[in-house]
C-alpha cells in the first residue's frame, strides 16, 4: 500500500519503570507485524521536548516514590480538579509551543501515549496544528499503563482511541467522560516474552538450573526493589522450613536496582535454599518456573503474573497508583494482600502444602492472561492509519523535504 511505511511516535515520561516497558513493548510489535513499513521513536515528552525545569521530573518521581505521603500529596494534586487545572494550564503555557513545533518538525503519522501527563497537552497542540501546517493531523491514541485504577489525566475526549488494559479500568474511564466506542480492552502492553502463554514450567526449571521437583516462590518488589523485602524473605523462608521443612521449597528474591539489598541478602543464613538476584532480564522464565509470587502490586508484574498462571501475595502498593491493581488481584481472588510478614510467611507455605488448591488458583489466574495486548494494539493502529490515509497521495520514495510540501498540500 502506498501510504506505507508508517510514521509512529511514542510519548512517555520516565516517572515509572512502566511507561518505558509499555513503550517498549509496543515498538516491538509495531516492528513484528510491519516490518520496514513502520519507523518508531519513543520520546520522553518533559526530558527531551519541555527541558528544564520540567526534565527533572524523573528525578522528583524516584524522590517521591520512597516516601508514601509525598506520593499522596503529588498523587492528588494531580487529581483533584483544581491543581489538577492548574498544572495543566501551566504546561500549556510553558511547553505548547516547543511541542507545537516538535510536532511540526517530526511528523509524526501515530502519536500513542503511554503516560497520563502526555494527553491533554499534546491534544491541544494538535488541534492547532490542525489548522495550520499538518494535514492530516496525527492519529492521536492513548494506551492505559495502569491496571486496576487509573489516573484522570489517562483520559482525553480527543484520543482517536483509548487502549486500556481492565474492565474496572474502562467503569473509570467511562466515569470521566469517554465514549464507550472509543475505548478498547486489550491488556496492559507487556514484552514480547509474555506474548506467549504457554508454561512449561518443568522445563524453565531444568533451563534456570533449579531442582524440577521443588517448589519455587518468587519475590519482588518491582523494577527497584521496594518494600520490605528483607524482612518478608526471612519471614517466608522461616514458616516454609518449620511447616513444609528445609527442602519445602525454593526462594528466588529478585532485588531489581536495590543492590543494597543484593548484598544484604546475600550475606544472609538462610534454613532454606534461597538464590538472590539483582536486576534480571529474563523474568517471564522465573515467572514460569514459579508456583507463586510475593510482590508488591505494580501493574506490569501483575499482568504479567497473569500471563504466568501465577498467584500473587502483594505485600505492597503504591497508594493511589497501585491500590487498584491489589484491589484487582484479591476482588478477583487471584491472591491476597498482607503487609505482615509473618501472615505472608504462614500463608505461602500453606498454599504450597495444598497443591490442589495452587493449582486452581494458577489456572484461576491465568484466565486473566492477555498476553497479545501490545500485537493488538499495534495491529489495531495500522488499521486506523490505512484506512485514514489510504485515500491521501502516495507518499512512498518522497524526499523529506517533500513531505513537508505534501502536509501543505
Ligand atoms: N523487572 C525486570 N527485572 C527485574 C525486576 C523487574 O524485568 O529484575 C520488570 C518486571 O518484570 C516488570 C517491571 O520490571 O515488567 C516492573 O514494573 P511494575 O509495573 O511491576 O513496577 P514498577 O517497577 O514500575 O514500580
Amino acid at each position: 500500500n502506498s501510504v506505507w511505511p508508517m510514521k509512529v511516535l511514542i510519548l512517555m515520561s520516565e516517572t515509572g519503570g512502566g511507561h518505558r516497558a509499555s513503550a517498549n513493548a509496543l515498538t516491538d510489535a509495531f516492528k513484528h507485524l510491519y516490518k520496514d513499513n513502520v519507523s518508531v521513536s519513543t520520546v520522553d515528552l518533559w526530558v527531551e521536548i519541555a527541558g528544564w525545569p520540567f526534565s527533572t521530573y524523573p528525578w522528583w518521581y524516584r524522590l517521591v516514590a520512597k516516601y508514601p505521603v509525598m506520593w499522596m500529596v503529588v498523587y492528588w494534586y494531580g487529581k483533584l480538579p483544581p491543581t489538577r487545572w492548574f498544572q495543566e494550564q501551566m504546561w500549556q503555557v510553558m511547553v505548547h509551543d516547543k511541542l507545537k513545533a516538535f510536532l511540526s518538525e517530526t511528523q509524526p503519522d501515530v502519536i500513542v501515549s503511554v503516560h497520563p501527563m502526555v494527553n491533554r497537552l499534546t491534544n491541544n497542540v494538535l488541534r492547532r496544528i490542525r489548522c495550520i501546517d499538518l494535514k492530516p493531523t496525527p492519529i492521536f491514541s492513548t494506551v492505559v499503563t495502569d491496571y486496576g485504577d487509573a489516573h484522570p489525566m489517562w483520559f482525553n475526549k480527543d484520543s482517536e482511541m483509548t487502549y486500556i488494559p481492565s474492565e474496572p479500568v474502562r467503569t473509570l474511564a467511562i466515569k470521566f467522560g469517554m465514549k464507550n466506542s472509543k475505548l478498547k480492552v486489550y491488556g496492559l502492553a507487556l514484552r514480547r516474552e509474555f506474548w506467549d502463554d504457554k508454561t512449561d514450567r518443568f522445563g524453565k526449571r531444568e533451563k534456570l538450573g533449579l531442582s524440577v521437583s521443588k517448589p519455587v516462590i518468587l519475590l519482588m518488589g518491582g523494577g527497584d526493589g521496594m518494600g520490605n523485602l528483607e524482612l518478608i524473605s526471612e519471614a517466608v523462608a522461616r514458616h516454609i522450613n518449620k511447616e513444609l521443612g528445609p527442602n519445602g521449597a525454593k526462594l528466588v528474591i529478585v532485588c531489581g536496582n536495590n543492590r543494597k539489598l543484593k548484598t544484604s541478602l546475600a550475606n544472609h543464613t538462610w534454613p532454606v535454599e534461597v538464590e538472590v538476584l539483582g536486576f534480571t532480564d529474563n523474568i517471564s522464565e522465573w515467572m514460569e518456573a514459579s508456583d507463586l509470587l510475593v510482590t508488591k502490586a505494580g501493574p506490569g508484574t501483575v499482568a504479567e503474573a497473569f500471563v504466568k498462571g501465577l498467584p500473587m501475595i502483594i505485600f505492597a502498593y503504591l497508594p493511589g497508583q497501585e491500590e487498584g491493581n491489589m484491589q484487582f488481584v484479591v476482588d478477583n481472588d487471584l491472591g491476597i494482600y498482607s503487609t505482615d510478614a509473618d501472615v505472608i510467611g504462614a500463608t505461602a507455605s500453606e498454599w504450597l502444602g495444598d497443591p490442589e488448591r495452587l493449582a486452581e488458583m494458577r489456572r484461576r489466574a491465568k484466565t486473566f492472561a492477555m498476553p497479545s495486548a501490545s500485537i493488538d494494539i499495534a495491529r489495531d493502529l495500522g488499521v486506523v492509519y490505512g484506512n485514514t490515509y489510504s485515500s491521501l497521495p502516495s507518499r512512498v520514495g518522497l524526499p523529506s523535504e517533500m513531505r513537508e510540501e505534501f502536509y501543505d498540500a
